[in-house]
């Protein structure tokens, strides 16, 4: 589907997180700019995360919130190291953790088949194209 404004983004991520409210992993993938981090915020809140408080792990790889919503944005990881995929793995075995990747495709083949993809593309500088794959 396409969004026409990061309103609309917040509006779908915050359906989306009804899918993922009681234990989940949904990664988001796109570019730079794409809307990744509008589209967790949104859903983070929509779990009740206080909207300020939410922000894009800079200087670590997670980020926690509330007991067991977890927050992970790898851009900056350039090869996995044991130690934290066997952190991020024990994030996974909880079944009641909702897990938010922003680029997912960092962790390769640590990641679990059970996933929510999302997929957001810029198509101008108001509008995101953005596809849902539910392998849930
Ligand atoms: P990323 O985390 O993927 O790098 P961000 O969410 O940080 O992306 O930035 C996306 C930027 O694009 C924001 O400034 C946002 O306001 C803007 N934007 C414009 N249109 C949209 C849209 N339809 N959906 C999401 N973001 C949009
Ligand atoms: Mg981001």
């Amino acid at each position: 589907m396409i969004t026409k404004s990061p309103q609309e983004t917040e509006n779908l991520a915050q359906e989306i997180a009804q899918k993922i409210k009681n234990g989940g992993i949904l990664c988001l993938y796109g570019d730079l700019g794409a809307g990744k981090t509008t589209f967790a915020k949104a859903l983070g809140q929509a779990l009740g995360i206080d909207k300020f408080s939410i922000k894009s792990p800079t200087y670590t790889y997670i980020r926690r919130y509330l007991d067991n919503i977890y927050h992970l944005d790898l851009y900056r990881l350039e090869a996995i190291d044991e130690l934290l995929a066997q952190e991020i793995d024990e994030l996974f075995q909880n079944t009641s953790n909702i897990i938010i990747i922003e680029w997912a495709d960092r962790l390769k083949d640590n990641l679990p088949a059970k996933r929510l993809d999302i997929k957001l593309e810029y198509v101008d500088e108001n509008s995101r194209k953005i596809t849902i794959d539910d392998h849930s």
